[in-house]
């Protein structure tokens, strides 16, 4: 219910001018919209890559252990030569397990090549011990 602004007439909800004096009455408010049952929750969107099978992960992970052939094809597959985005991530991960260890091999071949190094150089060294 409104009031009228003109004759102070209570004016029923639905009209639009003031059935007394006829004064255009001011416009409803916005109606909230009616809530509706609960509060709306979005669907969250399935984000995860559907794994591959355990047989498929298996033979992927043999083909990778080949030594430089596993190499190329995890780093072929990591960029996108696979239709199979399971099986992109798989090699992703493999390729970056491969890389932290060809860089603790690495870093224990160059420690190693110093120490000898260091041993063949100075010849108390065999005393410090
Ligand atoms: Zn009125």
């Amino acid at each position: 219910m409104r009031y009228c602004k003109n004759c102070g007439l209570l004016a029923p909800q639905d009209a639009d001018r003031c059935p007394q004096c006829g004064a255009p009455l001011p416009p409803l408010p916005a109606q909230a919209p009616v809530a509706s049952s609960g509060p709306h929750y979005h669907e969250p969107k399935p984000t995860g890559v559907p794994a591959l099978s355990e047989g498929a992960t298996l033979a992927t992970l043999l083909l990778f252990s080949i030594p430089i052939a596993g190499f190329i094809l995890s780093l072929a597959w990591s960029f996108g030569f696979t239709h199979n985005p399971a099986r992109r991530r798989l090699a992703q991960a493999w390729l970056i397990r491969t890389l932290i260890i060809a860089v603790i091999v690495t870093a224990l071949a160059i420690w190693l090549a110093l120490m000898f190094a260091a041993a063949m150089s100075n010849p108390y060294y065999y005393y410090a011990f």
